[in-house]
């Protein structure tokens, strides 16, 4: 690989094509488009897309709001500098709409499938979503991130007088949906307006490919901070970071570890996305896609890193699971994690009359363990700890 195109000045000129220049295959956002409507149909403001209104209301939803107190890795705040939830859905919006821009896709559209899509992340990051998921088991349910995303777009932010939930919009609702994974018709009959059995449009196949480049970076960043991680470990093991931090001490001769570590880490993220623009260009030109349906209709994803790229992201996974997410201080918070959201569910599953009236009442619907697992993967890491003492008071008294 040689120095990355995304780093140049002169070549990532080349990326920054016309903005909101919509190419043949992006999503159109008129208001004939199938995309754009919503199941309550509402009138646009003048000037403002139909993409442009589901941004703003994610953007004022609380639950949007929450991801500023839930964790991306590390559960306990020993640095303000950690990736919360926020900071990292920021990241990922920003590396999505420069790779939306560079292929000519509805920006406004990435940039709103960005922003929405961690939004049904309980707290605790992962080990929160492993201990609601083991809980609901339990009674026979599941408990999955994207489907949480859509019950709280479309039930639980009530705040407009015309419709119940945000009203989105169907693009960005298949966006949430498809995001990381191919449901089948045959498990999920209830997302059948989702168009399952069609790829989604490259827009929400993006957002999967920024998240990636997002965490890839930060993680790396954060884990050093933290001090579970050291760059000349990481830079001996992960090829492409190895090449970066190379690279940076040839450009930048004698100067200190923490800025070549920077300097790299950007380096990677560059080429990650040039690589993404890169190989997705690539594959919509060799397979003849001409249009969004042939996207919808074509056997793959399109949007995909090169299989080089494609190595080194596996590589660098594999690193990342091994030596950080696993490392015994990370595997004593996810423990603690999972006792706080088990010992939580179990206690409203026990004392329901505890609940908000609203999923109380909900409950008699959708039933006791539903209504639990979604007001606790609601809530905030210092919400879900402040209820952990209320529960643990009670419990002695
Ligand atoms: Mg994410």
């Amino acid at each position: 690989m040689g120095a990355p195109s995304g780093t140049d000045p002169a070549s990532k000129g080349v990326y920054q094509a016309k903005q909101q220049d919509l190419g043949a295959l992006a999503v159109p956002d008129t208001e004939e488009s199938e995309l754009a409507r919503r199941l309550w149909p509402e009138r646009s403001r003048e000037g403002t897309s139909a993409f442009e209104y589901d941004r703003q209301r994610i953007v004022q939803a609380r639950s949007f709001r929450r991801l500023a107190g839930k964790t991306q890795v590390f559960t306990s705040r020993d640095s303000d500098h950690f990736r919360s939830r926020l900071t990292h859905t920021i990241e990922v919006a920003q590396i999505a709409r420069e790779v939306a821009r560079a292929l000519k896709l509805n920006e406004q559209l990435v940039e709103v499938l960005a922003l929405v899509h961690d939004i049904g992340h309980p707290p605790f990051g992962h080990a929160g979503e492993r201990a609601l998921d083991r809980c609901l088991q339990a009674h026979g349910l599941r408990f999955d991130h994207n489907l949480h995303a859509l019950r709280i777009v479309e039930h639980f932010e009530n705040w407009y007088a015309a419709h119940r939930g945000l009203n989105l919009t169907l693009g960005v609702r298949e966006g949430i949906v498809k995001h990381s994974r191919d449901y089948p018709e045959s498990q999920h009959p209830e997302l059948a307006p989702f168009f399952l059995g069609l790829r989604p449009p490259i827009e929400a196949q993006v957002i999967d490919l920024a998240d990636e480049i997002a965490y890839l970076t930060a993680d790396l960043d954060d884990g050093v901070e933290s001090g579970l991680l050291e760059i000349d470990h990481l830079c001996t093991h992960i090829s492409i970071m190895g090449r970066a931090y190379q690279e940076m001490q040839a450009r930048h001769a004698g100067v200190d570890q923490k800025f070549l570590f920077h300097e790299a880490l950007q380096w990677m993220q560059d080429e990650l996305t040039a690589d993404l623009i890169r190989n997705t260009t690539a594959n919509v030109v060799e397979n003849g896609l001409s249009s969004l349906d042939d996207v919808r209709i074509h056997s793959a994803r399109v949007a995909v890193f090169s299989t080089n790229v494609e190595a080194m992201r596996l590589e660098e996974k594999r690193y990342l699971y091994n030596t950080l997410y696993t490392c015994p201080t990370l595997v004593a918070e996810h423990e603690k994690a999972e006792t706080v959201v088990s010992t939580i569910f179990n206690f409203y599953m026990r004392s329901p009359d505890r609940l908000p009236s609203g999923y109380l009442q909900e409950s008699e619907r959708e039933g006791l363990p539903r209504m639990v697992a979604d007001y606790i993967a609601g809530m905030t890491d210092s919400y879900i700890l402040q209820q952990f003492w209320m529960a643990s008071k009670l419990w002695r008294s």
